[in-house]
């Protein structure tokens, strides 16, 4: 199966898909936790991506589209893949569906839909492991002890960009230049919305439901 989630920032794209590759053994392939990991070993794509990522501002698209060939071109995707955080910009959207052109396009674009004014406080709010990359939120997904990762064992931090001034540059990109992909899609044919203010548990039964799976 070959998947697109999409949906604005703090929807659940990372937190969803964490858990939908559990169940769907496929590649979860993240542009954000690509470019993150640039960021960390210090590379020449790290440091282009990071200054773009700091503003708020999406990294330009031959170099996201660029890194998203190289990536579903490995072995380990001939049987799919989930991306998650890209496509974000039409171009995007039409250089994934070039090179995915021989081997039938994409199978589902699962869109996950939440009000914008509800983001700011998942966006603030949210905490991510050092070591595993895990999903926190102060209120909504806590961890067991206070910035400790329940998986790992690893310290909690909040990503630079998740303050609220980038956080409202950020919302206001989504706007304009990711919401029309959903339109992009629906006239494909391809596209589910589903509603993304629920538990987090409701959410991933939901976009099992979209996939035609039951989860419950
Ligand atoms: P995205 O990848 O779309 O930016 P995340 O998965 O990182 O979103 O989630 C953003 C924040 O919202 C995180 O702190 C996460 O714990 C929290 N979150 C995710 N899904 C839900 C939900 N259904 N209800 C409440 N909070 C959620
Ligand atoms: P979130 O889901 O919280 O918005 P991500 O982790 O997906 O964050 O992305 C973090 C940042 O990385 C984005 O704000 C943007 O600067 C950059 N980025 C990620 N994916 C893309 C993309 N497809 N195109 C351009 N920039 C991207
Ligand atoms: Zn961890």
């Amino acid at each position: 199966m070959k998947i697109v989630l999409l949906g604005p920032p703090g929807a659940g794209k990372g937190t969803q898909a964490e858990a939908l590759v559990k169940k769907l053994f496929i590649p979860h392939i993240s542009t954000g936790d690509m470019f993150r990991a640039a960021i960390s070993s210090g590379t020449p794509l790290g440091m282009e991506a990071k200054r773009y990522i700091d503003q708020g501002h999406l990294v330009p698209d031959e170099i996201t589209a660029g890194i998203i060939k190289d990536r579903i071109a490995q072995p380990d995707c001939r049987e799919g893949f989930l991306l998650d955080g890209f496509p974000r910009t039409l171009p995007q959207a039409e250089a994934l569906d070039e090179m995915l052109k021989e081997q039938g396009g994409l199978d589902a674009v699962l869109d996950i839909d939440v009000e914008l004014d509800r983001l700011i406080v998942r966006l603030t709010g949210r905490r991510m492991c050092k070591d595993c990359g895990a999903i926190y939120h102060l209120l909504y997904n806590a961890p067991q002890k206070e910035n400790v990762c329940d998986i790992c064992g690893g310290s909690l931090y909040q990503r630079v960009d998740d303050t609220e001034e980038t956080v409202k540059n950020r919302l206001s990109v989504y706007e304009k230049q990711t919401a029309p992909l959903i339109e992009y899609y629906q006239k494909k044919g391809i596209l589910h919305i589903v509603n993304g203010d629920n538990p987090i548990n409701t959410v991933l039964a939901d976009l099992g439901k979209a996939l035609g799976q039951n989860w419950n």
